[in-house]
């Protein structure tokens, strides 16, 4: 245990979360002092590169002045208003229609939050009350993926496909909430399936779940363009030209989560671009203002909107809303953060260095602990595996990941074990020698969890 008073007082009062909280009762946490550019710094002066921009969000670095003074300007101008009542402000306004102007497919409205979990909430929300208002209100159930991840509320973490936040908080919620096969390719693909063959067994997985719930209870499916909490998984090849079609022909909305993949993680503006997805409803959050304010965002199309007016006629108003949906605080940082990554092409320059990242780690497949490496743009995961020839992984209760993920912390690094998948998504500043600095730590990392397990 680590003894100074900071650290003791951080066990005694501090529920952390997504965390073993009895490894932390017996070892107390890491707790961070500070950063600069990708690299963050402990309370003991310990330096890391930060190859999980934090938690998939601190796309800028975390030592970018102008966010700070885009937020310090906002607070002296208007510290805080609502947008309730037919008030609002300048800076939720100037970033929605920002936004709208971005936006993939044909998107035109926008509600604020403050977190990923909140966005796909209120689409959730949305979604159902969309169908009530145009008269279907039997299509209400969602689709959702294995080891998909939108979110903690009742609602999300139901929606996700996360065992682990759903055993013991009677979750999933309900009968509204439906899971369909995780498209990992490299651990489930049967032998001699191509991936394009994979993709289409997963498809025919999922109109045949449409057919047996029957097309007229299912209101929306929703997926991560890259699935981020499932391990950094990149989808096989067609698997969106695939689904999106049967959707369609059901009538069942396709929500794209890119809360991880939005703003230029995937070498694209939109997850959803890199994949050729038309969303009828988009959320984002996370890479939005960077992390350094908690906001999120959900775009919805026309038709939607239209729903949401004819139910204020109904109702007499919109009955949902968030005291700090929208903060002007958040909203100019965001406005900030977007004009940045315009300024400094940060899409052009995930382009420029996703080749080094990719090869940098794909190198890595030649190692005995490594039986896959895949990832587009500034996102990968690395596939650890017993035994690469039979594709078998490690008994789970050997928690092999979380040794690497260890080794790599000794190391100077700063990676997430998701079971034993190690995902990677580092600041998008990141630079071509520090990818490098990034990769010689993962070897070292590696190679001392390698050694350890003999
Ligand atoms: N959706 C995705 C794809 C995420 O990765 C996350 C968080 O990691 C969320 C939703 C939830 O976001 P938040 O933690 O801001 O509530």
């Amino acid at each position: 245990m680590r003894a100074n008073n900071l650290h003791m007082a951080d066990i005694a009062h501090m529920v952390h979360q997504q965390t073993d909280l009895d490894a932390h009762g017996r070892e107390g946490a890491v707790l961070i002092a500070k950063g600069d550019g990708v690299h963050v710094v402990d309370s003991e002066g310990r330096r890391y590169i930060e190859a999980m921009a934090g938690l998939w969000c601190a796309s800028l670095g975390f030592s970018e002045k102008r966010l700070a003074d885009a937020a310090y300007k906002q607070l002296l101008e208007l510290p805080y208003y609502h947008t309730f009542f037919q008030k609002g402000h300048e800076p939720s306004v100037r970033l929605a229609e920002k936004l709208v102007e971005m936006a993939p497919g044909d998107l035109s409205h926008v509600m604020f939050q403050c977190s990923g979990s909140e966005a796909n909430d209120a689409a959730i929300k949305v979604i159902w009350y969309y169908n009530n208002l145009r008269g279907k209100p039997a299509k209400k159930k969602l689709i959702g993926r294995i080891r998909g991840y939108h979110g903690n509320t009742v609602a999300t973490a139901s929606l996700s496909g996360q065992p682990h936040m759903q055993a013991d908080f009677d979750l999933p919620y309900g009968d509204r909430f439906l899971h369909i096969s995780n498209p990992h390719y490299y651990r489930f693909h049967e032998a001699g399936e191509t991936e394009r063959d994979f993709s289409a067994r997963m498809a025919a997985e999922l109109e045949a779940l449409i057919e047996r719930e029957g097309a007229d209870t299912i209101a929306a499916f929703f997926a991560e363009p890259v699935q981020g909490g499932g391990g950094a998984i990149t989808p096989p090849e067609g698997y969106f030209d695939l689904i999106q079609p049967i959707l369609k022909k059901h009538d069942i909305l396709f929500v794209a989560d890119e809360v991880i993949c939005g703003f230029g993680r995937t070498g694209n503006l939109w997850g959803s671009e890199t994949y050729g997805i038309t969303p009828d409803i988009l959320t984002c959050a996370k890479q939005l203002t960077a992390a350094y304010q908690p906001l999120s965002a959900t775009l919805i199309s026309r038709p939607i909107q239209e729903a949401l007016v004819a139910g204020s006629k109904k109702h007499g108003s919109f009955g949902h809303g968030f005291t700090y949906g929208g903060h002007p605080v958040a909203c100019a940082v965001g406005l900030e953060t977007l004009a940045i990554y315009e300024e400094r092409d940060m899409v052009g320059h995930v382009r420029a260095v996703a080749p080094a990242f990719l090869n940098g780690l794909g190198a890595f497949r030649d190692h005995p602990l490594v039986g896959d490496v895949r990832g587009v743009g500034l996102i990968a995961g690395v596939e650890l595996m017993a035994d690469k020839a039979s594709r078998t992984p490690f008994a789970p209760s050997r928690k092999v990941g979380v040794l690497v993920q260890n080794k790599c912390h000794e190391a100077g690094l700063i990676v997430r074990a998701i079971g034993d998948r190690i995902a990677f998504t580092p600041p998008l500043i990141i630079t071509e020698a520090e990818i490098q600095d990034m990769c010689h730590r993962f070897r070292e990392g590696l190679d001392a969890a390698w050694a350890e397990l003999g």
